[in-house]
């Protein structure tokens, strides 16, 4: 789901039989490895928002979520930007999380534009990408920057986004 302008979520009409559409993305644990697909929630459908049907728990987590970003984050332009582009150049400079008994015999894979695009298209924000904190939105022409400044240093989606921009020039 897309959120630009958010509708604040409404009672879902009790005879719908429609499911959750909210995305889940199912990352690494320490156990098991990250799946590579994606799912949809599928519970029973309460409310909309923008006239998708979600879960009461995914349709407060849309409205909060957009709510808090709206209010209090700080963002960068990046209108005009190739988006799988720029998600594959915060990937390769992201600071993996991963365990400290694994860090010794971690390789970082390579994201493929097809991943990439597969991401884009398929979540609202992106958070992680196998071990690799993204933690942003890139949908729109802005993105916020604080939580991937926070693990990888001040400025540092900035320095990705110039590095992108100047290797289009
Ligand atoms: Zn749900």
């Amino acid at each position: 789901m897309k959120i630009v302008e958010l509708t604040y979520p409404d009672k879902y009409p009790e005879s719908s039989k429609a499911k959750c559409t909210h995305t889940i993305n199912q990352p690494a644990t320490g156990i098991f490895p990250a799946k590579k697909t994606t799912r949809s929630c599928r519970r029973v459908a309460r409310m909309t928002v923008n006239g998708s049907p979600y879960c009461i728990q995914h349709a407060g987590e849309q409205a909060l979520c957009h709510h808090l970003m709206v209010r209090q984050y700080n963002y960068i332009d990046i209108a005009g930007i190739d988006k799988a582009q720029l998600l594959i150049a915060l990937y390769n400079k992201a600071i993996p999380v991963v365990p400290s008994y694994r860090k010794d015999t971690y390789v970082k894979e390579p994201l493929t534009v097809k991943e990439a695009q597969m991401y884009l298209d398929s979540t609202d924000g992106i958070s992680f990408i196998r071990e690799i904190p993204i933690e942003t939105n890139l949908l729109g022409t802005s993105a916020v920057v604080d939580f991937y400044d926070a693990r990888n240093g001040h400025h540092a989606f900035r320095s990705v986004v110039n590095e992108v921009k100047n290797a289009n020039l």
